[in-house]
């Protein structure tokens, strides 16, 4: 099994290059130099350059998150403008990641984040109660930089299908630099939030190198449902399962919970 994912990896590697080689611009060359597999495993993620945070930063991404520990304070609860977006999808070697069209954004008080993306990961990065769900969705917001600052969460536990997301995953692009844009097909994020708008917050980072910290997190508290062919069509693609950076510690940072509404 670990050698069959070393030559995974090697061949992950190599269709990298060559998409460098085609000049694709999908992709930087610091990309190609990590993963989830042994020498490129988070575990290794701070010996790369540039990305130290990865070990040493104390407000890492993801954590598990616990309901009966969470604080309750009264604080800014986001709230969701979403329009829809056409369906762009890139398999970027690292996860399946769909662009978002601009216009769709997420406020918090007088802030205004911009969605620019959402991926998956597989299995769940963040733990709720304990508990690992088969896939988790990160959307990702931008500030007016153009920098992400702002994430929302979205656990997924198996269920009923979800119709937002059919046409897509029939389409998924399975290989490093591919990409999928199905004719006609259309997205909007706001499907694929739970209902029940309950949500941890906590100050974090990316998940993934160079594991940039000063993000803030919002995950939501309730899973939504795929179906099991749903969920098993991202677990089957090649070299992304598991694509999960481990629990990291807390030291000592508040995270709260916010009832729905
Ligand atoms: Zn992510």
């Amino acid at each position: 099994m670990l050698l069959s994912r070393t030559v995974s990896v090697r061949a992950l590697k190599g269709a990298l290059l060559s998409s460098l080689l085609l000049a694709s611009s999908a992709f930087a060359e610091d990309e190609v130099h990590w993963g989830y597999d042994q020498t490129l495993s988070p575990e290794h993620w701070a010996e790369l350059p540039g990305d130290a945070l990865c070990g040493q930063g104390v407000m890492q991404s993801p954590i598990a998150l616990v309901t009966a520990g969470a604080a309750h304070p009264q604080q800014a609860v986001p709230s969701f403008h979403y329009a829809t977006s056409h369906v762009r999808m890139v398999n970027t070697g690292h996860t399946v990641q769909f662009n978002y069209d601009t216009g769709s954004t997420v406020r918090v008080g007088a802030n205004e984040y911009k969605l620019a993306q959402f991926h998956f990961h597989t299995p769940s990065e963040h733990t709720k109660d304990g508990v690992e769900y088969p896939l988790e969705m990160h959307l990702v917001h931008t500030d007016a930089n153009g920098t992400p600052a702002l994430v929302v969460g979205v656990l997924i536990q198996e269920g009923a299908l979800n119709a937002a997301l059919f046409t897509a995953f029939r389409h998924l692009p399975r290989h490093a630099g591919e990409q999928s844009s199905p004719v006609g097909a259309l997205i909007n994020a706001s499907a694929l939030l739970p209902h029940d708008k309950a949500f941890f917050q906590y100050a974090g980072s990316l998940t993934t190198p160079p594991c940039t910290q000063g993000l803030q997190w919002y995950v939501m508290k309730n899973p939504i449902e795929l179906s099991d062919a749903q969920i098993a069509a991202i677990e089957r693609l090649p070299h992304l399962n598991p694509n999960n950076r481990p629990l990291q510690p807390l030291n000592g940072r508040t995270v709260s919970v916010h009832s729905g509404h």
